[in-house]
């Protein structure tokens, strides 16, 4: 491999404030907390943060509020080198931002403003299209309006770049979407979800693939947080345990999962390869404290057994 890989984003950047506190506030009460932080996060600036660390060259495609939160997003990703210069910055609308309230025994509330986000019209992919063609792999989640998912979907497929779609946080998709799919990477509720329409209920992995394949995604590969993985191998299913490690905080698990599996198969990988490099970069992302700041750099996987 003697050119670094080429990723697009295509997502969310929010803002995370995250507050710690005895506990989780009930309704209408307020309660003393203890520390406060901000954090960049979103999980399109998330899954472009960490391609980057592993080695990628990366583009993200968003939007931020044309306020101190979105300078800071945007210089966060400077700082983790990806480029901006399709984050548009919109006049008159605030940055998206998670409040988060994370108590002693680990529990967390969290409440999200889109902002920027959801004012991300399908037009902002479209001035994209440029660096979407020139793409080894697009990565795209569910954290911005539908239409400028399927848009950038279409931009996609019309130039063969393969798709990743992370279609979180859970809701129901269209077929016609799904049909676009090149690979398809929900946790258990988001798969249960666009299956049956309900995200309880009981219903075994292998149906839920067999399922989406059959919604016509080409591949499927289910994360099913510290049980590991299953994937479709042709008409099976094949499943891989997750590593095992000292577990500090899983938050951005998923998002680290997609962006191992992009770099990987960006790189020529097999989707088996690019399945086990994935899950090195989410299991030593679950060490460390935070989403952004715990995800591992490509010598750290390498070093990884
Ligand atoms: P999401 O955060 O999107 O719900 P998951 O929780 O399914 O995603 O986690 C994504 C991947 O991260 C898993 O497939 C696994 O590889 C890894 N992972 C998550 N939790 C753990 C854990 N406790 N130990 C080891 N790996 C984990």
């Amino acid at each position: 491999m003697t050119q670094p890989a080429r990723i697009v984003v295509v997502g969310s950047l929010n803002m995370d404030l995250v507050v710690k506190a005895p506990r989780i506030a009930l309704e209408g009460e307020t309660i003393k907390g203890g520390t406060f932080s901000t954090m960049p996060g979103g999980k399109g600036a998330n899954q472009a943060v960490a391609a980057s660390r592993l080695g990628a060259h990366v583009h993200m495609v968003g939007c931020v509020g044309d306020d101190g939160f979105g300078r800071e997003l945007l210089d966060n990703l400077h700082k983790a080198n990806v480029n901006t210069d399709y984050v548009t910055t919109v006049s008159g609308s605030s940055s998206g931002v998670a409040m988060i309230a994370v108590s002693e025994s680990g529990e967390n509330s969290i409440v999200i403003a889109p902002g920027a986000n959801d004012r991300m019209a399908p037009e902002y992919v479209r001035q994209a299209e440029s660096i979407i063609r020139e793409a080894d792999v697009v990565l795209i989640q569910l954290e911005i309006p539908m239409e400028t998912v399927e848009e950038a979907v279409v931009i996609a497929n019309r130039h063969q770049v393969p798709v990743i779609l992370n279609p979180a946080p859970a809701r129901s998709l269209p077929e016609a979407l799904l049909k676009q799919i090149d690979i398809l990477t929900p946790n258990e509720t988001e798969g249960k979800l666009i299956v049956t329409g309900r995200a309880e209920g009981d219903i075994d992995v292998e149906e839920i693939i067999h399922d989406l394949k059959s919604k016509g995604v080409r591949q499927v590969v289910m994360t099913l947080g510290g049980e590991g993985v299953a994937y479709s191998a042709g008409e099976a299913v094949q499943r891989l345990k997750a590593y095992t490690v000292d577990v500090m905080d899983t938050t951005g698990a998923g998002d680290s999962f997609n962006a191992g599996l992009g770099v990987y198969l960006a790189e020529g990988g097999s989707l088996e390869e690019a399945v086990r490099f994935a899950q090195k970069v989410a299991a030593l992302s679950v060490t460390g404290f935070g989403a952004q700041a715990s995800f591992p750099s490509r010598t750290e996987v390498e070093g990884f057994q």
